[in-house]
């Protein structure tokens, strides 16, 4: 059985690492050499996503695809499709994701609460969508949008045309309201080709600079908060029609309210401390729910577990460096993606933390996260 993936990342290589298990093979479609996945993976071909020849290099031989990024056009997932190949998330449901506006919309068709939108060709768009919904207010690309690049906030009036002529190079647009939000949390829901669903624990996740910095779980999460979430998240599932693990990230309000940021279709950064948070991972389920395999446990070994990213400060060849106290202590882990470079901002790893309670773990994943050089 080859399993192709869509993209050669760390998601790609975590996905690779957790089921080889079952006898799998595995082959990527990536532009660069030595990609994360493309190191331990035993078939890669080294080509664009939108490059036909490649794409049909790529499902030569494959019984399956997935994908490890939501950025590859529709057309080509149809393109896969053509070839008679099951792609799974499939062309429809990515391509919805994939356009911010799009999913809004369809969100909203399904009863989903979501931020105030609406959709922005110009500059007098923005004001008039300000006029209703008040500053400050965040325009954003509709696609290719990812830790914040793409996004811009508008405090005021005098700042319409920075942020317009900033990001209209990347392709169409739309506004959102500003959500005060208490925290942001995220959960992974995963729907096997059979209709089996799981979800997994409501986390909750601190970004910085845009970027998923930490990533707290405990099994005691507020149960009435994980009741609603879990409504959210099986009537997605099924509203959009989904098929393997699908991130969703949410925004809780003042209220008690939780209303949904964004999707993502495929497995997601604040679901990598299932690898050894949870029986069974998140890269595992997916892969279990695209091959219509019996779904595993989503329930967490531990009553807490932190995860930390390690992201690059600095621009040069990565040496990572200070895991000797982690490595002594059996309920720490650390994933290292391989790549040869570092830059400012770019993820380079991530810790996991588990134990009995969160505070603790949390205070000993930063000690821990905080030896640590790459
Ligand atoms: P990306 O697709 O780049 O991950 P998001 O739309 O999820 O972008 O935004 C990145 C971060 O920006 C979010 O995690 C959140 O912190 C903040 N953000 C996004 N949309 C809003 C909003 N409508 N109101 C307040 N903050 C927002």
């Amino acid at each position: 059985m080859v399993i192709g993936i869509l993209g050669g990342g760390q998601l790609a290589r975590m996905i690779i690492e957790e089921t080889g298990k079952f006898g799998f093979r595995y082959k990527i479609l990536s532009d660069i050499q030595d990609s994360p996945a493309g190191q331990i993976c035993s078939a890669q071909v080294i080509g664009r996503f939108t490059d036909y020849d490649a794409l049909k290099k790529f499902a030569d031989g494959c019984s399956i695809i997935t994908l490890e990024n939501e950025f590859i056009d529709k057309k080509y997932v149809e393109y896969l499709e053509s070839l008679n190949i099951k792609v799974l998330p499939g062309s429809a449901v990515v391509g919805m994701i994939q356009d911010k506006l799009m999913q809004k919309n369809k969100l909203r068709d399904i009863g989903i609460p979501v931020p105030a939108f609406g959709m922005t060709e110009t500059k007098e768009d923005i004001e008039k969508f300000a006029r209703r919904f008040g500053y400050p207010l965040i325009l954003k690309s509709r696609t290719m949008g990812y830790d914040g690049k793409g996004n811009f906030k508008i405090d005021n009036k005098d700042q319409i045309k920075e942020a317009f002529d900033t990001l209209k190079g990347r392709g169409k647009l739309l506004c959102e309201e500003f959500v005060d939000f208490t925290r942001e949390l995220a959960v992974q829901a995963v729907k096997s080709t059979h209709g089996e669903i799981k979800i997994y624990p409501v986390v909750e996740s601190i970004q910085k600079d845009h970027i998923c910095n930490i990533v707290k779980v405990q099994k005691n999460f507020d149960k009435n908060l994980t009741g609603k979430i879990n409504l959210i998240a099986e009537k997605v599932l099924n509203g959009i029609n989904y098929t393997g693990v699908l991130g969703i990230e949410l925004f809780e309000l003042k209220n008690g309210d939780v209303i949904v940021n964004e999707l993502a279709p495929r497995v997601h950064n604040t679901g990598h401390y299932t690898t050894e948070g949870c029986y069974v991972s998140q890269f595992e389920n997916h892969i279990r729910a695209i091959l219509g395999m019996p779904l595993g446990s989503v329930e967490m070994k531990h009553d807490a577990a932190v995860m930390i990213n390690i992201i690059g400060d600095r621009n040069g060849k990565a040496s990572p460096e200070g895991f000797d106290e982690l490595l002594r202590d059996k309920n720490a882990f650390m994933h290292i993606y391989g790549k040869e470079e570092t830059r400012k901002g770019r993820k380079m790893g991530h810790i996991t933390v588990t134990g009995d309670e969160l505070s603790a773990v949390l205070l000993k994943a930063k000690e821990l996260h905080s030896k640590i050089k790459i």
